[in-house]
Order: structure tokens, then sequence, then C-alpha cells
């Protein structure tokens, strides 16, 4: 997945070989990079319906149910897209040149999850244009997480589970500071407390991005226009039981902007705090504490 994990924990037992297995039997099956997993394969075919083991379909499932509550703001089917502004491994982000309006409409054309058709039923996903193309990264980490913590947090009194950024909480409460999205002197903007059982995932435009000709392109991205996400969220931060859809969530509400992507989460039952460009703080149930006073709370 392109990333790192730790877990830290207290425990009699040695968890780290299971720890290890587990994350691997999730990028197996789920990393674009892997030429054997789901997507891979569904990405390598044309069109038609490829079947998928139980927890193949259990996560697509899941992310083609917020696909469509986020009216495709979070869109597992947007590879063209990524591909063509070179937000995708190694990341080379086109020569932080953006792509032409030409490049852009043809990869826009192929990018949607509505190509796809997921059928719980027959646990079949099925193509309708060939070319569409499926990249599950923004999602992978929080069903990543949370499954490490499923997996912990019968063998542990407490852990701390980290995987690329996404976070879950076991046996006890942990205080986490959210990275300022813009650069400051303090190490993190504000803080709130993560519950034992919880999980949390930001996304931000400040993660991967270049300046070309005054104009900042991260790397969000929105399908209706084909650009990187310029709705006024630098940093969204979601709270909740289900990691998957909190990390999801997370690259949604950046998409959608702060005052849609807050009655997403509300609608998504997850709790948040949405960074404007302006630097207010939304505060969407979280309680927090601000530390870097460039900051304030909306
Ligand atoms: P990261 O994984 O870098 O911490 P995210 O979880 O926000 O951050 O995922 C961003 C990645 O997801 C991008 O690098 C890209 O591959 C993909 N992506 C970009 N825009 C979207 C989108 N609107 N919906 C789903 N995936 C996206
Ligand atoms: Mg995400």
């Amino acid at each position: 997945m392109g990333s790192e994990y730790y877990v830290t924990y207290t425990s009699s037992e040695d968890l780290s070989a299971e720890v290890a297995e587990l994350l691997s039997s999730i990028e197996e099956s789920f990393s674009t990079k892997v030429e054997s997993s789901v997507v891979s394969r569904i990405n390598a075919a044309g069109v038609g319906s490829i079947s998928l083991t139980e927890e193949e379909s259990a996560v697509l499932e899941r992310c083609f149910a917020l696909a469509e509550a986020s009216e495709g703001a979070f869109d597992p089917a947007i590879l063209p897209l990524v591909k063509v502004w070179g937000f995708d491994p190694p990341y080379l982000m086109n020569g932080e040149v953006p792509p032409t309006q030409e490049a852009i409409n043809a990869a826009k054309a192929i990018s949607s999850y509505t190509l796809f058709t997921y059928s719980r039923q027959n646990a079949t996903i099925t193509k309708s244009l060939a070319g569409a193309e499926l990249d599950l990264g923004a999602a992978i980490k929080g069903y990543a997480a949370e499954r490490v913590r499923d997996l912990v947090k019968d063998k542990a009194s407490e852990a701390l589970v980290y995987v690329g950024g996404t976070i879950a909480a076991v046996g006890k409460n942990y205080e986490i500071g959210v990275t300022p999205p813009r650069d400051s002197e303090e190490s993190f903007a504000f803080r709130f407390t993560l519950k034992t059982g919880e999980i949390c995932a930001t996304s931000g435009d400040y993660e991967r991005f270049y300046t070309y000709e005054g104009v900042r392109y991260h790397h969000i991205l929105d399908g209706k226009t084909g650009y990187p996400a310029t709705a006024g969220v630098i940093s969204a931060t979601v709270v909740g039981e289900d990691g998957l859809l909190c990390d999801a969530l997370a690259t949604a509400v950046v998409v959608l902007g702060a005052e849609k992507g807050a009655a997403l989460l509300e609608k998504c039952g997850a709790k948040g705090a949405i960074v404007t460009s302006d630097k207010k703080i939304v505060d969407c149930g979280l309680s927090v504490i601000v530390k870097d006073k460039s900051y304030e709370i909306a």
C-alpha cells in the first residue's frame, strides 16, 4: 500500500508476525500494485463480470455503497484520472505540470463508479466500459487498520494501531494530534480524544501536491471536474468504528467541501473535524482542542 505501519501494544504474546501476515494478505487482495489482486484482475479485464471471494465482495460492497452515498465524491473507480495526473506510484505527478484538458477529458470519461455494477447476490462485479479501473487506495488503509484492531483487541489489553496515517485505539483512549495542513511552529494543529474501539483517518491537500503557476495541484481528485478538489477543505479528519468508511469519508469530505462534507458525516454516523482554507475548524462532534493558534473553531 506504499505506506508504513506500526502497532504498539501491551500483551503477553508477540503479535508482530500475525499483524504482518494480515496486512500482507490485505495488500495481496486489494493493491493495484499486486498483479493477482482482485483490483488488478478487474483492471486488466475487459467488459464483463468477475467473481469475488467473500472478503472481496464485502469490501467492494462497502466502497460502492459510499460512492453512491457521496454521489461519487469518494469514487473507487477514479484510477484513470489519478494516472493522468500522475498521482499513482511512483508519484511522478506528470512532471509537476497539469495534464492537458484533452487528456483530463479522456480520463474523466472512463473514471466513474457508475461504470461498474456490484452484485452482492451473485458476488460479482461487472464492468460496462473497457478501460474503467478501480483504486481502493483512499479506503483500504482504513480497512487494514480496522482488521488489525480486530485482531489485536482480543490479545492485547491496550494497543495503538497506525496504518499509513489511519489510527485505531484499543483498550484505552488516546489523545491524537492532527498534522497542521500548512506550515506551522506546532507539531499538531489540534487534538482530540480517540476512544477505545474507534478509528480516525485524515486526508488533505498537503500530503502530495505541487504548485504550478501559483496554483496548488494535490492528489485528491474531483471526478466531476477531473481536477484536484477545490471545495475549500485543506484537511478532513473522520472518526468512527468503521475504518474503511472513515478513511473513504475523509477523502470524500475534501471533495465535497465543509458544508456538504459535514452533512455526509452526519448521514453516515461519523464524527470529524474539517479544516477550511481560511483556517477554520468545523468541529463535527469531536470536541477538538486547538494547539496552533492560526486555526480557530468555526
Ligand atoms: P492517502 O491514502 O494518500 O493518505 P487518501 O485516503 O485521501 O489519502 O487517498 C488519496 C488517494 O486516493 C489518491 O492518491 C488517489 O489514488 C485516490 N483518490 C484520489 N481522489 C479520489 C476520490 N475522489 N475518490 C477515491 N479515491 C481517490
Ligand atoms: Mg482516505
